[in-house]
């Protein structure tokens, strides 16, 4: 599974991939914002920015 987030374009790193589902909530450890997970097909995953952060 592979995340990336769609602010700063990171990979993002997920401890435990069998928590991310749709709706999950999430942080880029990278640029800090919160994603949320609008869909999954397979090894692709949609987030969408939920809060900028700082
Ligand atoms: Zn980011």
């Amino acid at each position: 599974m592979k995340l990336f987030c769609p602010e700063c374009k990171n990979n993002i790193n997920v401890d435990d991939p069998s928590e991310i589902e749709e709706g999950s909530i999430i942080e880029c450890n990278t640029c800090g914002v919160t994603l949320e997970v609008t869909s999954i097909n397979g090894e692709r995953v949609d987030l969408e920015v939920i809060d900028e952060g700082k």
